[in-house]
Order: C-alpha cells, then sequence, then structure tokens
C-alpha cells in the first residue's frame, strides 16, 4: 500500500467556465495531520469535494490510499464532518447514541439491525471523543462544541484511517475551539488516524498540526508547520491576494489570518 494516504496530482477544477483549482499537486503521508488553510472562496471546500470523489476534476488525478478516486470502493475507511455538520435543535428527537449509530448505517442498512459488536463501536466513538456520559443525552441538548465531539463520533465509528473536516469549528467558541483542537492532535497522536483539516483559524492549528498546505487556486505553500510560522507577513499576504496580519500565540484564543 502507497505511504501516501492522499495523492492529488496536476488537479484542476471549474465551475462552468470559473476556475477554481489549478494544477494542484498534494500527497498527504499517512499519520500527518494537515492544515488546509486560505481566505474565503480561495477552493479549499472544492480540493475536499475532488478528494471525496464528489466533484470530478477536468484535469488531474486524485488517488486515495493508491487507488483512483473513481474506482475507490470502501468509504468506511474516510470519515468527513462537513461545514454544516453542528445543526441540531433542542427537542431534536434522537439521543447522541443513536446520532453516532447513523455512521455505521452505510455498513449494515438500518440500525435497528445492530447487533452487539455495533453497539460497542459506537460506545469506543463516543469514548474517543470524551463524551461517553452524554451517550444517553438528547443531541439538542447539547451545545454547539459538544455537538461537533458527536459528530466526529459519527465520523469514526467505522473506524476509518483518515478523517476530513471542513471548518469544523464554525460556531464553537474560543475556549472550546482550542479544545476540540487537542481532540483532534489526540485523535493523530494517540489514534494513529491521518487528519485533514480545512481551516482559516491559523494561529492556533500550526501548534496542533504537522503541516499546513494553504490554498488560493494554486497550491501557494505546502510544507512543516514549523515553516510555515516562519513565513512573514509579507509572503502570506502575497498568497492571499491582499495584506494579511497575523495574530499568532494566544493559547486560549488562538490566532487569525485576516
Ligand atoms: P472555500 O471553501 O475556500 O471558501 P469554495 O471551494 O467553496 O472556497 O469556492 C471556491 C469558488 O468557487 C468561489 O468563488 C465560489 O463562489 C465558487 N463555487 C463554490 N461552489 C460552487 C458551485 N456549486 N457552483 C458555482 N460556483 C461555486
Amino acid at each position: 500500500m502507497s505511504e501516501n494516504v492522499i495523492e492529488i496530482e496536476n488537479v484542476s477544477f471549474r465551475y462552468d467556465r470559473q476556475v477554481v483549482l489549478e494544477d494542484i499537486n498534494l500527497s498527504i503521508p499517512k499519520g500527518s495531520f494537515l492544515g488546509l488553510v486560505g481566505p474565503n472562496g480561495s477552493g479549499k471546500s472544492t480540493l475536499i469535494k475532488c478528494i471525496l470523489g464528489l466533484h470530478k476534476p477536468y484535469k488531474g488525478t486524485v488517488r486515495l490510499f493508491g487507488e483512483d478516486i473513481q474506482k475507490f470502493r470502501d468509504k468506511s475507511q474516510i470519515g468527513y464532518v462537513s461545514q454544516k455538520a453542528n445543526s441540531f435543535n433542542t427537542g431534536f428527537p434522537a439521543t447522541v447514541f443513536e446520532v453516532v449509530s447513523t455512521g455505521l448505517t452505510s455498513k449494515i442498512g438500518l440500525f435497528r439491525f445492530m447487533n452487539s459488536e455495533h453497539k460497542k463501536k459506537v460506545l469506543k466513538a463516543i469514548e474517543a471523543v470524551g463524551m461517553s456520559e452524554f451517550a444517553n443525552r438528547n443531541i439538542g441538548e447539547l451545545s454547539g462544541g459538544q455537538q461537533q465531539r458527536i459528530f466526529i463520533a459519527r465520523a469514526l465509528v467505522s473506524e476509518p484511517e483518515l478523517l476530513i473536516l471542513d471548518e469544523p469549528t464554525v460556531g464553537v467558541d474560543s475556549q472550546n475551539v482550542h479544545n476540540f483542537y487537542s481532540l483532534l492532535e489526540s485523535l493523530n497522536k494517540e489514534h494513529g488516524i491521518t487528519l485533514l483539516l480545512v481551516t482559516h483559524d491559523v494561529g492556533t492549528i500550526t501548534e496542533k498540526v504537522t503541516h499546513v498546505a494553504c490554498l488560493n487556486k494554486h497550491l501557494h505553500f505546502h510544507g512543516k508547520a514549523k515553516e510555515f510560522e516562519h513565513l512573514c507577513e509579507h509572503e502570506l499576504s502575497t498568497f492571499y491576494g491582499h495584506h494579511v496580519h497575523v495574530l499568532t500565540h494566544d493559547h486560549n484564543h488562538g490566532g487569525q489570518l485576516v
């Protein structure tokens, strides 16, 4: 098996006539934690959709676990948490356990056919995100940050090797964002899951991720997190196409590129 979980080669993508991604080359090694950053509209979500096989690039190839995405079938190897995941209102009639169980449905069909092995997997995933005591609570009673943990558990329940998160901290307050990134770091370090995190929260993530890729139609930077921290504002402003302030190293609140 390839040591790269994701291999993107010369990928270009357009919506009608608007080219959004041009000639992207990016490999994500097994066991790494990549932060994909870039301004709004820079093509981050589009690239994720190309990786998931939801969008077909007009040029180039995407391989997952060494296999062309168009032929890739074993979706249980990939966990995906989308931008709009944390959206249950108070009173939504499902428990945390039930919501996490739906992560197994692609494998077992309706979750009423769950056996004790499946139930164990669900409880293990809830435990991995530190939410065991909430297993029987109604999902709508949880805060945004807690719900987001549950969506991670839902993505983890099929025991994926790769977890992709698209702006998962939108709507989560700053203290919980820090805890949330620590959770991701432990999933990477202790559980060995390869992580791809889309975010614009650059200050905090450079302390957590192993690598950073900076996208704005082209891939402007790809390297170790430490190298990214040493880029100066001038270089980042060139990447972003406008002036960028870097507010970093506040452990409670992180930093942002604006
Ligand atoms: P990001 O995730 O970095 O904010 P996106 O990948 O969502 O960027 O969008 C990149 C560009 O593609 C933007 O200009 C956006 O308006 C455009 N775009 C995104 N989705 C669509 C779509 N479904 N149809 C047409 N244009 C789109």
